[in-house]
């Protein structure tokens, strides 16, 4: 189905008339200055537009312009813009912008290859700068763009920069500078990366919606109303994500169990509204150590019984473990040890996986078993994108592969593998050199379940575009 774009961005167009407009084209309509365009869009990357929007209030406070900014110390700048997402990052590159600035003689250039010559300032980036603060021709591929795209199947891309080089090949140009923020204001609002509103949305007859899941319409049944959405997620510290705007994300992702890994906190350590998001009971399995490990539930579901751990000291004392049972099976929620530099906990990761096959042997005897989270090993070569050069690291030794092997061979299914084959699908990627911009992945978070489950998994997949941690989501719908 080849769709319509000119029509498609005139409905959308519609749509949104009434909804917010992203951040940093506020602030240019607000400012017209370059300055703070750049300004605003270094401090936006993964980052809610509210946050956005007050740092960069505060910071124009003190530095409306280069020559203030250059007088202001990376710390406070860093103090200035908490809480954007990487603060101390941008608030390095905030501060040595003054100093790029000046092959331009202070004035922002109007040039992409110009504009990825200063700290912080990516493609993406700088197309924005491009399109918003001089209204010059240029794409900006947000997340959004990219997404909503590939499910209209107007390009077929695995990344926002192949999606931003096809664009330039085939949209008219007269859609370059507004697509940007017409697709994210309808991603924030319509078409959501987690459960798209297809049932409200004017393009529903016409959208390919190519690997679409859209949302429950409120009210009705599933066709088989037995089904069950599990989510599985490691967020790398709960309380960042919280900050990211986790407690609005969990009921769209519209789940009946949400199970989190990588927790880092204790639970004394969390908001009581991080604790008690409405429709859902938390379950919490901390660390010892402050900061470190442990896992969650959100459950919709009321379980029969919970159980902290594995049962042994060696392994409960790091939080890696929490298990809920059910009437007809149990869902395991896991965060398996990391080999870590030099291998040094190779031997601790072995022994914590041998103990916990042993676990899932002795449950899979009373009924089904789901085991999920990040299992932090990539099984096969297609699991990751360097296979040969990581032959010796974390993640994927010969050891850590062999133990998954003896896992699948124990009738364990890769849930994701019964339905996708294809390369290039990942759940991890590292936040250097823009891995995830560039796809250079990993899968190493899985949903697994029992031989004699098999039949009752409905879909597996990767919400590769939920952004808020280094790993993505995965999820499973499943019939018990
Ligand atoms: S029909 Fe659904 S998938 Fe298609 S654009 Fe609308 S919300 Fe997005």
């Amino acid at each position: 189905m080849t769709i319509n774009i000119d029509k498609f961005l005139d409905i959308v167009r519609e749509v949104i008339r009434d909804k917010k407009v992203p951040v940093v084209d506020l602030i240019a309509v607000q400012t017209k200055d370059p300055f703070k365009v750049l300004v605003a869009t270094i401090l936006s990357a993964r980052t809610k537009d509210e946050v956005t929007a007050q740092a960069s209030a505060r910071l124009f406070k003190k530095a409306p312009d280069l020559k203030s900014l250059s007088q202001i110390h990376e710390n406070r700048l860093a103090k200035l813009i908490y809480p954007v997402g990487f603060y101390k990052t941008k608030a390095k590159h905030l501060a040595k912008l003054p100093g790029a600035m000046q092959e331009f003689s202070g004035v922002v250039p109007q040039t992409i290859e110009e504009l990825i010559k200063l700290p912080g300032v990516g493609r993406k980036t700088a197309n924005l700068v491009v399109s918003v603060a001089f209204n010059k021709p240029a794409i900006c591929v947000d997340t959004h763009v990219h997404r909503i795209m590939n499910i209209w199947e107007y390009v077929n891309t695995d990344t926002p920069l192949k999606t931003e080089m096809v664009l330039r090949d085939q949209l008219p140009q007269k859609h370059w500078i507004p697509v940007n923020s017409l697709l994210v204001a309808f991603g924030q609002s319509i078409c959501r990366p987690v459960s798209p509103h297809c049932d409200i949305c004017p393009l529903n007859k016409k959208c390919p919606k190519k690997d679409v899941q859209p949302r429950k319409i409120p009210g009705a049944k599933m066709k088989n109303n037995s089904n069950l959405k599990f989510i599985s997620w490691n967020v790398n510290g709960i309380r960042a994500v919280e900050k990211k705007g986790f407690i609005d994300m969990l009921p769209e992702f519209d789940a009946d169990v949400v199970c989190l890994q990588e927790t880092k906190a204790q639970e004394d350590q969390l908001s009581e509204k991080l604790k008690n998001i409405s429709g859902y009971t938390s379950y919490f399995h901390s660390a010892e150590k402050k900061g470190y490990s442990g896992v969650a539930f959100y459950s919709r579901l009321k379980p029969l019984q919970v159980q902290y751990g594995l049962g042994d000291d060696e392994f409960d004392s790091e939080g890696r473990v929490i298990s809920l049972e059910f009437d007809k099976f149990f869902l395991i929620n896991i965060y398996f040890p990391n080999s870590g530099d030099k291998l040094k906990r190779l031997d601790y990761k072995l022994r914590f996986n041998q103990k916990l096959k042993e676990f899932a042997q002795t449950l899979e005897k009373q009924k089904n078993v789901i085991l999920c989270g990040d299992f932090n090993v990539a099984h096969k070569e297609i699991d990751l994108k360097n296979p040969k050069n990581n032959v010796k690291h974390a993640g994927f030794t010969p050891e850590e592969r062999s133990w998954m092997d003896s896992f699948v061979e124990a009738g364990f299914i890769d849930t994701f593998r019964m339905f996708n084959q294809d390369p290039l699908q990942y759940t991890w990627w590292s936040y250097r050199f823009s891995a995830r911009t560039k796809n250079i992945g990993w899968r190493i978070d899985y949903f697994c379940v029992d031989g004699k489950a098999r039949e009752k998994v409905h879909s597996a997949s990767i919400l590769k575009d939920i952004m808020g941690s280094d790993h993505c989501p995965i999820e499973l719908v499943y019939s018990p």
